[in-house]
């Protein structure tokens, strides 16, 4: 949405980052009002959108008034979803979900951090920070303390820490990274396990937008 009206993401224009703060307190106030005159609670979530983030994408693709408006602004590989557009819904196509920059941004993670740890407070629940690991084992002491710096000097809930996986269905171990062929044993019946929103799946399972968004994420190591 920010990207759309400001020609910007989240993460590249202050303007961008200011409108999405506005529209989230916007909607605040607007839920706090109704709340207020029906006398029940009415909460502002962030919903994990499973297969909101590519339907929306796939949805505004086929429109004949928004294709080319939703064009500027889709995520993941849209050449790819253009040659398959009519045989196929799913598409390899989402947009960002929520007040998440989008996963193949440029930035480093204390960036990151920045831009999202604002609108926690703002959210009533449903929120989530990725950090999505690199291959390279990551220090147990080295996560504990970014965990601890998070919890502590930041406004971030929620977190989770994410490394894909490879598990051999042959012998049954468990690699680092996404390969082709298990590292240890060299076969080829091998599953990808990463995490889709909340949980930790296998890959097979996805739609195409989110394998797509899995290539696309930018991982780091700590
Ligand atoms: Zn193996």
């Amino acid at each position: 949405m920010v990207q759309y009206h400001t020609g910007k993401q989240i993460h590249e224009s202050k303007a961008a980052y200011k409108l999405a703060i506005r529209a989230m307190l916007e909607m605040k106030l607007y839920a706090q009002k109704l709340s207020k005159e029906n006398d029940i609670t009415i909460a502002l979530a962030r919903t994990p959108a499973e297969t909101t983030a590519q339907r929306f994408a796939v949805s505004d693709l086929l429109h004949e008034e928004y294709k080319s408006k939703a064009a500027t602004v889709i995520k993941g590989d849209l050449a790819a979803a253009l040659q398959q557009i009519g045989k196929t819904k799913d598409l390899p196509i989402y947009y960002t979900n929520g007040t998440h920059v989008a996963v193949n941004a440029d930035i480093t993670l204390p960036e990151r951090i920045g831009y999202e740890h604002t609108f926690f407070p703002v959210v009533d629940g449903g929120n989530i920070l990725h950090i999505w690991l690199g291959e390279g084992s990551s220090r147990p002491e080295g996560l504990m303390d970014f965990a601890m710096q998070l919890a502590k000097n930041t406004q971030v809930g929620y977190f989770a820490f994410t490394r894909d996986m490879t598990v051999c269905t042959a012998e049954g171990s468990v690699s680092n990274g996404l390969h082709n062929k298990c590292p240890k044993c060299g076969s080829d019946k091998v599953q990808h396990l990463s995490r889709i929103t909340g949980y930790l799946q296998a890959v097979e399972g996805w739609n195409a937008g989110k394998r797509q968004e899995l290539k696309d994420r930018k991982r780091v190591e700590i």
